[in-house]
């Protein structure tokens, strides 16, 4: 198999606020893998908080395609992506390209689209809600009146608790429908946590992603035990063995392809995370219609999906997934359902 690999920055329609930091660009990595004139598509969406760039990704890439050029049977998803996985440590948005690549080229061969090779129901796509990032007053409800197509918003806090009341002050001055939160590990005080998950439970909140830094696991438990909301593990949990250390800290768990290494594993983790009892959520990063594509597929099996991020986004160079009436919905066409839109940057290749 041929993989090809191109930088592709993607543009965003407003600076986006996190507990962290801001920014208005996420660096992300496009790849092509080609066999038998088929071409399979997959992408690193990095925001660099998270450590990886595109020049960490063109390096794996490299890597990643002198082993796929010694691939015969592209079918042998069990042993390629393992096999991708140990080329190095780390890399996960890189390894979920190629995860996701290979996915695509698999149905497009087999003339299906993931969701039915799985045997789901792609009418059980969930609604997705529209993130708002952290901003002043004015902005949060202009970007509340935008989320006028989106049946949630998903707002984020965790700066300090002024802020933190400001926002929800200001969603609320223009809508009453569901908030769901996501503080990003802003919260440091389990106290003053708590504090804050009761004010918003009065307030039509649905739950917390992320309250407390992933390093407070035992505050974190102690939340769990008295808040009125269920709480949600983001940065807690990254990979297929982080779930367990959930049970017992968080109600659920929030999956995202670009820290677990692509489809392969996100199935896995739903699977073992409704065993352990679970809710799942599917989330995304700032990303092109081929990600959220691919996650989309997965989607008719979790409670809650945050899949806004191909419309977060000026320059999305996919046709995918679309997001109707607020829901996700899935194209009929085979692999992850993509056809290649402007600016893609390997035109030319079906
Ligand atoms: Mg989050």
């Amino acid at each position: 198999m041929r993989l090809r690999s191109a930088p592709y920055t993607l543009e965003l329609r407003h600076a986006f606020g996190i507990a962290s930091n801001s920014r208005t660009s996420t660096p992300a990595t496009l790849v092509a893998l080609e066999h038998e004139g088929v071409v399979g598509y997959g992408e690193a969406a990095m925001p660099p908080y998270l450590g990886e760039s595109q020049a960490s990704a063109a390096a794996f890439h490299a890597r990643a395609a002198d082993f796929l050029a010694t691939v015969r049977d592209p079918f042998q998803r069990e042993e390629i992506l393992p096999a991708i996985d140990a080329l190095a440590p780390g890399n996960t948005a890189a390894k979920a390209a190629v995860d996701l690549a290979l996915h695509d080229w698999i149905g497009k061969k087999l003339g299906a689209p993931w969701y039915r090779i799985w045997g789901l129901d792609p009418a059980k796509a969930p609604v997705t809600s529209y993130t708002i990032g952290i901003d002043t007053e004015p902005v949060v409800r202009e970007k509340t009146r935008e989320a006028a197509p989106y049946k949630i918003i998903k707002v984020k806090l965790g700066r300090d608790a002024a802020t933190d009341r400001m926002m929800i002050d200001a969603i609320r001055a223009e809508t009453d429908k569901p908030i769901t939160v996501d503080a990003n590990q802003g919260w440091r005080d389990r106290e003053a946590a708590l504090r804050m998950i009761e004010w918003l439970a009065g307030r039509n909140v649905e739950f917390i992603e992320q309250p407390m830094p992933k390093e407070q696991p035992d505050d974190t438990a102690w939340l769990r035990e008295r808040s009125p909301l269920p709480l949600i593990a983001d940065e807690s949990v990254q990979r297929l063995p982080d779930v367990a250390k959930a049970v017992g800290v968080f109600h659920g768990i929030n999956i995202k392809l670009m820290k677990c290494t692509g489809l392969r594993e996100a199935e896995r983790m739903v699977t073992l995370a409704r065993a352990l009892g679970l809710k799942v959520m599917l989330g995304c990063m700032t990303e092109t219609s081929c990600a959220i594509s691919a996650a989309a597929q997965l989607s008719p099996r979790v409670d809650w999906a945050d899949l806004d991020g191909a419309v977060l986004i000026k320059n999305d160079c996919f046709l995918g997934a679309t997001i109707e009436d607020g829901r996700i919905t899935l194209p009929d066409r085979p692999g992850l359902g993509l056809l290649p839109g402007t600016g893609m940057p390997f035109s030319g290749q079906g």
